[in-house]
């Protein structure tokens, strides 16, 4: 199950948005679309599946800290961990977000209370935060439909200490990798 030490940092950001530009009184250029945009107005660059880093770690091609793996779903630990044990859930199946394409939701929710369930068991949390962000404006990076289960502990705590982007050292995350894999 476990297939090694990650390497791979995330994407860089991709093109900007391709969306209409307000001037500077806030009005619109003639021919703006008048419609609401949806995702597929907003992220033209997805990955393919030959180029998507999670595909790609799904195949085992890239390497990656597992923690929990089912007939739909694999676990691994994220690599820019916001707190102790950050996990994210994904299909096994290339799906862009969970609200694209053929629901990807209902095939990964056994494998997200799973892995929710494992982590209160076996890190002891404060709390836990289960999110998933659908669309470059709602902050996702990665275009593989992915659930962080997010781990969370007292001494930060709140909607205001959910994103910590501090670079998470390799040892300290073989450390909780060890832990979470550890044997009941
Ligand atoms: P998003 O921003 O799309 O909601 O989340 C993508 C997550 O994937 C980020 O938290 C990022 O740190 C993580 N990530 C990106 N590339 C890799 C990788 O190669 N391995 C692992 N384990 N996580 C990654
Ligand atoms: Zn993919």
């Amino acid at each position: 199950m476990k297939t090694g030490k990650d390497r791979v940092k995330p994407d860089k950001p991709g093109k900007p948005d391709r969306q209409d530009k307000p001037d500077k009184q806030g009005k619109r250029d003639k021919g703006e679309r008048d419609h609401v945009p949806v995702l597929s107005d907003l992220e033209p660059e997805q990955a393919s599946p030959e180029d998507c880093i999670f595909c790609r770690i799904v195949a085992g091609e890239l390497p990656s800290r597992q923690v929990y793996a089912d007939d739909h779903a694999v676990a691994f630990l994220d690599i820019n961990a916001w707190h102790r044990g950050h996990t994210l859930v994904i299909p096994r199946r290339h799906v862009v977000d969970l609200v694209a394409g053929e629901p990807s939701l209902p095939e990964i929710a056994p494998a997200v209370d799973a892995v929710a369930r494992m982590l209160n068991e076996r890190l002891a949390p404060d709390g836990m935060n289960i999110l998933s962000s659908a669309g470059r404006v709602a902050g996702q990076t990665v275009f593989h439909a992915h659930v962080h289960v997010i781990p969370r502990y007292a001494d930060q705590p709140g909607f205001t200490h959910l994103v910590n982007p501090v670079e998470v050292p390799d040892g300290e995350l073989d450390s909780v990798w060890r832990q979470i894999s550890a044997a009941p």
